[in-house]
């Protein structure tokens, strides 16, 4: 970045600031990731200086002649990761792909149906923070109060007295196995299409380590920077009979030009998924995160649902008497990174929480085995243990040094 520090030495300082920060820390953060250095080279070409409006071979502007072959393998690549019949690709983020799926389904003032934003589901499916819960009539449903798992027998009653037109499934901090083949049994109760928003479970479902929703949903979407470890961005699947419908919701209904760098990247991050060796990171991912949530448990957290399935470990910070805002603040002095998150049924705001959640899709990126991560669950719970306590934070701060040296992050450090 040397033309960068010429002419613009205040957002190159904060640049630098934010490499040693990514350098130095541990991050747990459950929906983040470390793309590639090829992904991020493409991220800062020259594509992002194209106009493409339009998809291949049906473009508004000239010029798109090199745009439609990266789009089109875009699109095969993500069809065939998926095993998918249709691809659209140009969605910005996540909730602009969900928007579109929207706007191609639903007249404003129809009824959805997704799940509760404190049990797990994401804002853009009906709460009322989000264009969803403002545009539609909204029913929510959730984790039962025991299991904490999807009460689906709640579900298909809510289905049946409300008889919603698009029942939306997936989460942002459910650490359960979806069963979208009983989603779409409800769904054909009542007559209403599905749609799976699969961003965070997306790297695990392209290497068949959870179900994949394709053949049950009409519609998937997904973003493409979480579990997937690609640029930040997201895409929409779907069969072939809504392929028309999509493509004109995303543009010219939502979007206009598409992020042709941005393409260009997911392309490349599909790629790196349909490896071999992609199975063996998700793997990963996942026994990292047995590790992380056996051991946290063993030691006295209560982990919401008692354990994980996935990439994601949700603990309830209620026995040892501190609020998810507490811990995280504890955690970063120490500089482990993860964000406070309410917990199903939870008592305290959602500013302040009862819970945190960690998730081990970037630290298994920087090469974490169960073996830091069994490590790293006692230093997580020794410092939880001893907030304010200066010589026990000193200790674990001087730990996260060491693992950080020693564990480089891919896109920045090869
Ligand atoms: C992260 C996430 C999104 C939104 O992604 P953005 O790219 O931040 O807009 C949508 N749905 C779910 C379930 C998510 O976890």
């Amino acid at each position: 970045m040397s033309s960068l520090r010429q002419t613009d030495l205040e957002i190159y300082s904060a640049i630098e600031a934010e490499r040693k920060r990514q350098q130095s820390t541990i991050n747990l953060i459950a929906s983040e990731n470390y793309a590639s250095h090829a992904v991020l080279e493409v991220l800062g070409s020259f594509l992002t200086d194209k106009y493409a409006e339009g998809y291949p071979q049906h473009r508004h502007y000239g010029g798109c002649e090199n745009v439609d072959v990266i789009e089109t393998l875009a699109i095969e690549r993500a069809k065939k990761l998926f095993k998918a019949e249709h691809a659209n690709v140009q969605p910005h983020a996540g909730a602009q792909a969900n928007m579109a799926v929207y706007l191609a389904m639903l007249q404003p003032g129809d009824t959805i149906m997704g799940m509760r934003l404190i049990h797990g589901g994401h804002m853009t499916h009906g709460d009322t923070i989000s264009f969803s819960g403002k545009n539609y009539k909204v029913v929510q449903y959730g984790v039962d109060k025991e299991t904490e798992r999807i009460d689906y027998k709640e579900v298909e009653r809510l289905a049946l007295e409300n008889k919603p037109k698009l029942i939306i499934v997936g989460a942002s901090s459910y650490t359960r196995i979806i069963d979208f083949e009983r989603f779409r049994q409800i769904a054909d109760m009542v007559g209403a299409k599905l749609m799976v928003d699969m961003a965070h479970i997306a790297g695990l479902i392209a290497v068949g380590l959870h179900p994949t929703p394709v053949p049950y949903a009409e519609i998937v979407t997904s973003t493409t920077h979480k579990t997937l470890r690609g640029p930040r961005g997201a895409f929409i699947l779907c069969r072939q009979e809504y392929a028309q419908m999509i493509d004109r919701a995303v543009f010219p209904q939502m979007q206009g030009g598409p992020l042709v760098h941005a393409i260009a990247a997911r392309a490349v991050a599909f790629q790196e998924a349909l490896q071999p060796s992609f199975y063996d990171y998700q793997k990963n991912i996942l026994d990292n995160a047995q590790v992380l949530a056996g051991e946290l448990s063993r030691l006295g957290l209560r982990l919401v649902s008692g354990g994980t399935d996935n990439h994601i470990v949700m603990v309830d910070l209620t026995p040892i008497g501190i609020s998810g805002k507490k811990a995280q603040e504890a955690l970063e002095r120490v500089g482990i990174v993860v964000n406070r998150n309410s917990i199903p049924f939870d008592t305290r705001s959602n500013w302040v929480t009862s819970g945190i959640r960690l998730g081990t899709p970037a630290m298994t990126t920087r090469g974490f085995t169960t073996t830091e991560m069994k490590l790293c669950a006692n230093l997580i719970f020794k410092v939880l243990t001893h907030i304010g306590d200066t010589a026990v934070e000193d200790q674990a701060r001087d730990e996260v040094q060491q693992w950080c040296h020693k564990f480089p992050i891919p896109g920045i450090d090869d």
